[in-house]
């Protein structure tokens, strides 16, 4: 089969071999795959991953060993995170800190960047019919965003700022504001700022903003080492500040300011997938603006180099154009 490869450099091959389903896993032909933030730290050394990289997804199961066969046919979106399914964590439906877990192109385990993928079928989450695999491959990311949600109560009261512009900062303001919140959006980028915008988000130049101790919520997603000091200047006493953000770099933060000001820190990872499926599928959240290019996937190179450019939103790898 086709598949991307990252042995140090980023090669396609034409002649990788096929995955078998292991037990309990899925065969499933790949349709479409979005490019992240994390496949680009991949490239960069994060994890020190070899393999095939790629976890976000759209695609149809052709096999599945074990239960789970009425999956078969069925177009499907999966999570990542697979757990050893008997640990302390697996059992209390925590795979996510699994500390024997792999994860999907990310650690332990091929991606999606290839024809064909295997992950558990208990991952899986069946697409509906009139979705649109250019929406529904934003599930993965959107779930990050719902994962504020599931985290963090925000009252109707409240004030909330979102730190960062880039495609998680985006889709966190939109869901949080199409969900009923008072959110703004803060970043250094024009025409990012013009997507929230032209959703009716709230946005403000991040050099524009001076300290306001203000926000009873501070979302980091500026993919920064300077974000959590950024929050700690606009959250309100007894605020709280949402990490969103996993820098490599060490990172030195003053946490006397939220020792004094009380704030409370929230850690903030991969999400809900099944909130995520239905606001994509009913097109409650509109991700079309946040798609910058579409390369079919024999041009996946060219796709990375896109996806590395200054002002680049999601990018995406089209299989069908393939066949
Ligand atoms: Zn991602
Ligand atoms: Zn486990």
């Amino acid at each position: 089969m086709k598949a991307l490869f990252f042995d140090g450099s980023l090669r396609f091959v034409a002649d990788a071999r096929r995955p078998e389903p292991g037990g309990n896993e899925a065969l499933i032909r790949v349709l479409m795959a979005g490019i992240c933030g994390t496949d680009m730290e991949i490239l960069k050394g994060y994890k020190a991953f070899r393999g095939i990289p790629g976890h976000e997804f759209v695609g149809v199961v052709e096999a599945v060993r074990g239960p789970y066969t009425g999956l078969v046919g069925k177009r499907v979106v999966g999570e990542i995170n697979c757990g050893c399914g008997t640990c302390g964590h697996c059992l209390k439906g925590m795979e996510k800190h699994c500390a024997r877990r792999t994860a999907l192109g990310i650690s332990g385990r091929d991606g999606v960047f290839a024809e064909y993928v295997t992950l558990p079928a208990r991952n899986l989450w069946e697409v509906p019919a009139h979705a649109a695999d250019i929406d529904m491959v934003f599930t993965e990311p959107l779930a990050a965003a719902f994962e504020v949600l599931e985290q963090v109560h925000v009252l109707p009261t409240h004030k909330v700022l979102v730190l960062g512009d880039g495609k998680l900062g985006l889709l966190i303001a939109i869901l949080l504001h199409n969900s009923g919140v008072d959110v703004a959006l803060s970043g250094t980028h024009e025409e990012k700022l013009a997507i929230a915008a032209g959703q009716h988000v709230r946005t403000v130049r991040a050099g524009e903003q001076r300290a306001s101790r203000a926000y009873d919520i501070v979302i980091e997603a500026t993919g920064a080492p300077g974000g959590l000091d950024a929050a700690l200047d606009q959250v309100s006493p007894r605020g709280t500040i949402v990490l969103k953000s996993t820098v490599a770099d060490r990172v030195e933060v003053n946490l006397s300011r939220a020792v004094v000001d009380e704030i409370t820190l929230v850690g903030s990872r991969c999400g809900p997938f099944g909130p995520a499926v239905v606001a994509l599928a009913s097109k409650r959240i509109n991700v079309r603006p946040l798609v910058s290019a579409v390369y079919p996937f024999d041009d996946a190179l060219s796709a990375f180099d896109r996806a590395g450019q200054a002002g680049s939103l999601k990018v995406l790898l089209d299989f069908s154009a393939n066949r």
